[in-house]
């Protein structure tokens, strides 16, 4: 399970569970999530979650962890922690979609969250 922090169009913020991202695109799109204070059909995930996970088993998160904002360089920094040669910390940062997705084809823990194909620049 999977916990998101969802945005409606009115700008409402929510948490709900999904099973795996999948499942959260399939209901979205199948237009079966909905805001719980508005009923807005239109729902994102809002960005504000780490991307490379922690070591450990991952357990929900009762509060926002500390992390790095490493902006641009997140693929490479994302890369640096896998390899062990940064310090194994929780970062946030831009990756183009197909930088990530590199990054998971390399086992890069990398959470897909608030991925938007429209460029920061
Ligand atoms: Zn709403």
């Amino acid at each position: 399970m999977i916990k998101f922090n969802l945005k409606c169009s009115n700008g409402h913020g929510f948490e709900s569970w999904f099973g795996s991202n999948a499942d959260f695109e399939k209901l979205r799109d199948k237009r079966l999530v909905s805001c719980v204070a508005c009923g807005s059909l239109e729902v994102e995930k809002a960005i504000m979650s780490p991307q490379v996970c922690l070591d450990g088993p991952s357990k929900p998160l009762r509060e926002k962890p500390k992390v790095d904002d490493v902006g641009h360089n997140f693929p490479a920094e994302a890369r640096r922690i896998h390899a062990g040669e940064a310090p194994n910390r929780a970062i946030i940062g831009q990756a183009k979609i197909e930088e990530a997705r590199a990054l998971v084809e390399e086992g890069v823990p990398v959470f897909p969250v608030g991925w938007k194909p429209k460029q920061v620049n």
